[in-house]
């Protein structure tokens, strides 16, 4: 684009002011020669007034002697003198010429001398028109003893013209050649240094928006194509560092894997590329099982080994083109491109594999058992969105989990049957904190539950009145009312057939129904909106006496909340047909109630519930 040049912009400025200013001076030059030449010629007409003076006198006896032969000798003596003499005319004082020379005419025949002669001086009166080549002076001079004629000669100025016109020419040309060198010189360097400027300014302001990828021709040498290429040695360390800085910003540090930002980007990426391809993809999400439990044992650190080397694991057994990230503290994803379920689920059980043959060493380095739940999720199938992706993959995870542990499972497709249970819909509705999504979310949790339209809302709204009557302050009643809707949540995450079942539970079955608790507590964990929803999730199955779970905790130690939804839950649920049992008459689930005395419920609240069902009815009765 730019002619590589040696020369230093200094000199190239340093040239072209020298240039232009010859130019000028040039200019200056001419307008010099030409008073020069005015002075030149007023100095030879004195000269020649001097010499016409002296050939008049030299000519005064030859005219007085009327002898032209003598005449012609002073004329080619003129001749041959250096001075130009165009003519020499003598004439009478009645103008009649007595003696003629001239350079076209040098030997003026004596019968045609009159004649001639005035042809001559009419010639030479008439050249002196135009420019002047022929300087004419007159003087008087004796033609006989009493007679006084005159004598007009004609100095030639051809000669001192012609030269003072050539090198007024030449000047002119070479001021007008430097002028031309000079302007196309400027427009040159000025197109060179504006260019490479403008290139630089395009390229930082590129810079300013945050795009490093382009750099500037170092196309010179000078001080512009030095800054150029210090330009673009700044641009490649701010590239590095950017780069190095991005990289530390995506990767986890404990195990140098993809972070859970990264992850989220990369997935967004994935997917808009796998709907412009219309490819498959799929997402793993994994977690280490009782992981908690391996570091209450032995200790955080091992517990950061452990993570580090699933890690290892992990990158040993993904493709390249996979994308492993670290998801949360011991929760770990994994972008599958153009990978349907199968493969997914494939490249899942080698994972969970590879894991459990590993050898983890504890504190003693005696071998510790570690196993990792597995969920598989797929685009577009499962859902069209990374949310919904990612919490399918994170259902069939917690089913994997509520399941038995050190399994993979896919998103069931059991779930997508049910429209109100779609995964992006989950996601959106838990991350829409307001009671009218959450009742949409409730009427999913329901329909999976195969309790009537609307049960969640009752259970919601008795629990907050419950809450109320109990001394709970309105906000805890306001959590008490969205608890009550999720509280299920977690069971849309567990096999249909269970939740359903007409015929009585197996051990295994009520092992994983007891899961969903933990499992709506891992969902619901992970939107930041719903965090004070999340003790009467996990604890409205926890017993008075410490025969519930997840936790069996007793008597106070269950958040009260949990204490007065365990209470309204177990009502409305016996109350209401169940596919294993019809529904009992209210006065009997009263009864239950009241005759539980402390073991599964919180008397104190089962006595507040059935004084506020007194109130009920008497509300119902007066309407
Ligand atoms: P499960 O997933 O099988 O239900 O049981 P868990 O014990 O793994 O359950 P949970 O997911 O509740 O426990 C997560 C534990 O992971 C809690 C914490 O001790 C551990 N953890 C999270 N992040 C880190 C970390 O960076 N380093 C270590 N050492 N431990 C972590
Ligand atoms: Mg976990
Ligand atoms: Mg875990």
């Amino acid at each position: 684009m730019f002619r590589k040049s040696k020369t230093s912009l200094e000199a190239k400025l340093c040239l072209l002011t020298m240039g232009l200013l010859f130019a000028v001076l040039l200019g200056v030059g001419h307008f010099a020669m030409s008073q020069q030449k005015k002075a030149l010629v007023d100095q030879q007409r004195t000269a020649f007034q001097a010499l016409a003076r002296a050939i008049a006198l030299a000519a005064e006896p030859v005219v007085s002697t009327n002898d032209s032969s003598v005449g012609q000798k002073i004329i080619d003596q003129l001749n041959q003198t250096d001075l130009d003499v165009e003519y020499i005319v003598v004439s009478d004082n009645s103008g009649n010429p007595i003696l003629a020379h001239s350079r076209s005419a040098p030997h003026v025949d004596k019968k045609l001398f009159a004649g001639q002669a005035r042809k001559l001086a009419g010639y030479v009166t008439g050249y002196s028109g135009g420019v002047e080549n022929v300087y004419r002076t007159e003087l008087p001079v004796r033609v006989s003893k009493d007679k006084w004629g005159t004598v007009a000669i004609g100095f030639s100025l051809g000669d001192v013209n012609r030269s003072i016109d050539e090198l007024e020419t030449s000047i002119l040309l070479v001021f007008a050649l430097a002028l031309i060198v000079g302007i196309l010189g400027s427009i040159m360097l000025a197109r060179g240094i504006s260019g490479q400027l403008r290139q630089l300014i395009a390229t930082a302001r590129d810079v300013a928006k945050g795009d490093l990828t382009g750099s500037v021709p170092e196309s010179s040498s000078d001080e512009i194509g030095e800054l150029s290429k210090t330009f673009n040695i700044m641009l490649r360390a701010i590239r590095d560092s950017h780069e190095r800085l991005t990289q530390r910003a995506n990767t986890d540090s404990l195990t140098d894997l993809h972070n859970h930002r990264y992850f989220q980007e990369r997935l967004a990426v994935e997917i808009s590329r796998a709907s412009r391809y219309h490819h498959n993809l799929s997402v793993l999400m994994i977690d280490i099982d009782h992981f908690k439990n391996f570091n209450d044992r032995y200790g955080h650190p091992f517990g950061d080994r452990v993570l580090r080397e699933i890690a290892q694991i992990m990158k040993a057994e993904m493709r390249d083109m996979d994308v492993i990230a670290r998801y949360g503290g011991e929760e770990f994803a994994v972008i599958l491109p153009e990978t349907g379920i199968d493969d997914a689920y494939a490249a899942g059980e080698r994972l969970r594999t590879a894991v459990q043959r590993h050898c983890f060493y504890g504190a003693e380095n005696e071998t510790v058992p570690m196993t990792i739940s597995v969920g598989a999720g797929q685009y577009p199938s499962h859902s069209l969105e990374r949310e919904g992706l990612i919490m399918a993959a994170d259902m069939a995870l917690y089913r994997a989990k509520s399941t038995g542990r050190n399994k993979t499972c896919r998103y069931e497709q059991e779930l997508q049957d049910n429209p109100a249970a779609d995964p992006y819909r989950v996601h959106v509705l838990l991350r829409a904190t307001d009671l009218r999504t959450v009742e949409a979310l409730s009427s999913a949790i329901d329909s999976k539950h195969r309790f009537p339209l609307g049960h969640g809302k009752i259970v919601a709204n008795k629990a907050a009145k419950l809450g109320a009557a109990v001394g709970m302050t309105e906000e805890e009643c306001d959590s008490a009312r969205i608890a009550g809707l999720l509280r299920d949540i977690g069971q849309l995450a567990l096999p249909d057939g269970i939740v359903t079942k007409p015929e009585p539970l197996s051990a295994e079955d009520r092992e994983i129904l007891a899961s969903h608790p933990s499992l709506g507590h891992s969902i619901v964990q992970k939107s930041p909106g719903l965090k004070s929803m999340l003790p009467g999730i996990l604890h409205h199955h926890e017993s008075f006496d410490g025969s519930g779970y997840p936790f069996g905790l007793a008597g106070e130690d269950i958040p009260l909340v949990a204490r007065v939804i365990a209470v309204v839950d177990s009502y409305c649920a016996m109350i209401t047909d169940r596919p294993h049992r019809p529904k009992m008459e209210p006065a009997v689930a009263r009864a239950v109630l009241a005759n539980d005395d402390g073991h599964q419920f919180d008397s104190v609240i089962v006595k507040a519930f059935l004084k506020l069902l007194d109130e009920e009815v008497a509300e119902d009765m007066a309407a």
